[in-house]
């Protein structure tokens, strides 16, 4: 079963996540979104004895992965993700930077591309599934773990919110489709972990976020 580790980064305190199996102490890392931050996470990776295998983006705003091509460097790994879509989010990292009020970092260079409902396999003891939620930007990617209930789910589902839709390229019919459609068809027991603020799970959300309940009235 994978386990995991939250450091909150950025003016935006964005959850970079560290997933690990406990058993062979490989690891992901989602979302290092402060070059800031990289060399205090990295040692965090390296007290842990961690066996970093990959970095995963689920978009290519700058609070997302700011630090993720230092760190990628650091760990020796390859960074994966989001879909080609947010290439133009990515190929303005400079204009993010000021856009977002955060210091200039490298910009991320992908190794892998990702479309919708890939399997990966990133020795974690179980595979990781792609969704591709768009809407809050045009190349958002969910990762979805079965076997250990866990959703990594960027700025596309929060406790009790949704993410933006008003940057551009966001699409709110686009991103209330894909969450009807991808993520609130998971399980109720997954655990959600989002981008931003708490975790919850997608039975709670199904009950209680407003964005997803009918309107009665
Ligand atoms: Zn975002």
């Amino acid at each position: 079963m994978l386990n995991y580790i939250t450091y909150q980064q950025t003016a935006f305190a964005q959850n970079c996540r560290v997933v690990f199996d406990a058993q062979t102490k490989n690891c992901i890392v989602c979302d290092p979104g402060s070059s800031g931050d990289v060399p205090y996470l990295y040692k965090q990776i390296e007290n842990l004895g961690l066996n970093p295998q990959a970095i995963i983006l689920t978009h290519g705003h700058h609070d997302h992965c700011g630090g993720a091509q230092e760190l990628a460097r650091l760990l020796n790994v390859s960074i994966i993700g989001p879909n080609i879509a947010d290439r133009v989010w990515l190929d303005h990292f400079k204009e993010q930077s000021i856009m977002f009020g955060l210091p200039e970092a490298p910009v991320p260079e992908i190794s892998r591309f990702l479309n919708d409902n890939e399997e990966l396999n990133l020795n974690l003891g179980e595979p990781v599934h792609t969704l591709l939620c768009p809407g809050h930007t045009p190349g958002h990617i969910c990762y979805y773990m079965p076997k250990s209930k866990l959703l990594l789910s960027g700025d596309v589902l929060f406790a009790g919110s949704i993410g933006r839709s008003d940057f551009p390229q966001g699409d709110p019919d686009a991103l209330i489709k894909a969450i009807k459609e991808k993520i609130v068809v998971l399980p109720d027991d997954t655990k959600v972990l989002s981008g931003h603020g708490s975790e919850t799970t997608i039975g709670r959300e199904k009950i209680s976020n407003h964005f997803l309940i009918p309107d009665i009235y």
